[in-house]
């Protein structure tokens, strides 16, 4: 009996100009074998499980059968990489088609590490199995925390080596996104495409993004107004858990406002804002404290490209790019604000509020605890876990947060659920997340991982088996490093 998989896949991308794209197809991979597929986003995709797992269908997540309604096509885009403008591409990935779920939604399938493309320049466009595990847990994990990301589907290995620094086994990822728009496809098409072409990007991202404006006449502008509003929402939730993206390079900044690009990427311990893992970020351009401002420059880049199409007098585009622009700021403090105040159990505002907040997060720094645990251990008045608990400074500061709490309607019961909400339980340790790779890797052991994505998919449930999960590596002499383009 043949089960029908589910693809239901269009191809508006490759409908659109040629010098956006090329279409070009994977290259085929000596022996796939699928390592994990997620079931739950399978299903809300429409796709069928069961036959995911066959051999017909590995083959398509391995890059050596193409699913019928597929036009495999790799995306053209340039990006500021540590500042400097580059024309850039999928080197490694391919977007298969658009899968139009069940819910009528659109969303992009992406094979990562499927081979080399016109736009691979120097790479093999390959991907090895730990980094794409990697890239599984953590985008999972982001969903989990209800920070919008990119997803992941399966990875498959591949049978074939990739070299790197040693030899490491191939693999592929499955990347789902509601689109791989990003500032750098937009800097590409500015750049080396007509003002038409422009005309035509953006209009299909509103299309795609945003169908409520897509026929007003001030489109545009909302375009990037819209764009920052999703920026500010996103940045202020990596910086509420702690979250160091690692390389906000603008072609790794989505229109969307998901998260993409899990290569540096890691989890924040002790609190600090220069807090840095990336061994390529030797100037800390994309520390932890930066973001924000990364963020508001990469938008400045964003709305450059728009400026033809925002207003006939360049001088009035400009001054319109600069409000919309000046807004991020105010747009990012309110989210973080209204964040934080969420993760200290605090419901209405008072002015005071954010020096409250600043006070905290000052003697976090001075006594470098971790940034979650922390406010874990606030959540359950658990005072115990860390010298600055036992501080006179710390003691003022939680006499007059009891204070601030007392002034509030809410009760503390519901205060602390609150604080439940606000503040996981964990977050993918680094040091777990590199057992679990270890064990997948080296010994071709799942369960460490398997075990890992499951606590790590209900991270606000505050339970017993995620205690384990919480506690931190022994002191290391080495800071954590993380590695991209691997
Ligand atoms: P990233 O630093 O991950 O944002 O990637 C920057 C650019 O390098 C993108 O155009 C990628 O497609 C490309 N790239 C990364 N790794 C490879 C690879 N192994 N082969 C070809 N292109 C790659
Ligand atoms: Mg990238
Ligand atoms: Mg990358």
């Amino acid at each position: 009996e043949i089960i029908d998989t589910g693809w239901n896949l269009d191809n508006s991308y490759a409908r659109l100009p040629k010098s956006f794209f090329t279409s070009h197809n994977p290259t085929p991979v000596q022996s796939p074998k699928l390592i994990i597929l997620n079931d739950q986003l399978a299903t809300s995709l429409g796709l069928n499980v069961q036959a995911l797992r066959s051999e017909d269908e590995v083959a398509v997540l391995a890059g050596n059968r193409i699913p019928e309604g597929a036009s495999p096509l790799a995306q053209a885009y340039a990006g500021h990489q540590f500042g400097h403008f580059n024309m850039l591409g999928d080197g490694r990935a391919l977007l298969l088609g658009e899968q139009i779920t069940p819910l009528g939604e659109r969303v992009d399938i992406q094979l990562k590490g499927s081979g080399r493309t016109p736009y691979s320049r120097g790479g093999d466009g390959r991907a090895a199995l730990g980094p794409m595990l990697r890239e599984y847990i953590i985008s999972e994990a982001m969903h989990a925390l209800g920070i919008p990301t990119t997803r992941s589907l399966a990875v498959v290995t591949t049978g074939d080596k990739v070299i790197r620094e040693t030899d490491l086994p191939g693999a592929i990822l499955t990347r789902v996104a509601s689109s791989h728009l990003r500032v750098g496809t937009f800097q590409y098409v500015a750049q080396w495409g007509t003002v038409e072409d422009l005309q035509i990007m953006a209009d299909y991202t509103l299309k795609r993004h945003f169908p409520d404006v897509e026929a007003d006449e001030s489109r545009y502008l909302t375009l990037l107004q819209e764009v920052i509003k999703r920026q500010a929402v996103l940045i202020a939730k990596w910086q509420l858990v702690g979250f160091i993206h690692g390389v906000m390079n603008t072609d790794n900044m989505t229109i969307s406002g998901e998260t993409i690009d899990y290569g540096p990427c890691a989890f924040m311990d002790a609190y600090d804002p220069a807090t840095v893992f990336s061994s390529i970020d030797t100037q800390g351009r994309y520390a932890y404290g930066n973001q924000p401002y990364i963020a508001g420059w990469n938008l400045a880049r964003f709305a450059e490209t728009l400026l033809p199409m925002l207003h006939d007098d360049q001088e009035q585009a400009v001054k319109l790019a600069q409000d919309a622009l000046s807004n991020f700021t105010k747009l990012y403090q309110t989210n973080w604000l209204t964040g934080m105040r969420a993760k200290l159990g605090i419901f209405n505002e008072e002015g005071q509020d954010e020096s409250l907040i600043e006070d905290l997060l000052s003697l976090m720094q001075k006594y470098r605890v971790d940034f979650t645990n922390t406010f874990r251990a606030l959540t359950f008045d658990r005072q115990e876990e860390t010298d600055m608990f036992a501080t006179q400074e710390f003691a003022k500061w939680h006499e007059q947060w009891q204070a601030r709490l007392s002034r509030q309607q809410e009760s503390k019961a519901s205060s602390q659920q609150l604080m439940k909400n606000s503040n996981p339980a964990l977050i993918p340790r680094n040091h777990r997340v590199e057992a679990a790779l270890e064990a997948a890797v080296n010994q071709g052991d799942y369960s460490v991982m398997e075990q890992l994505l499951d606590v790590l998919a209900r991270p606000f449930a505050h339970s017993a088996e995620q205690a384990d999960y919480s506690t931190l590596p022994a002191q290391s002499t080495t800071p954590y490093r993380t590695f991209c383009g691997t």
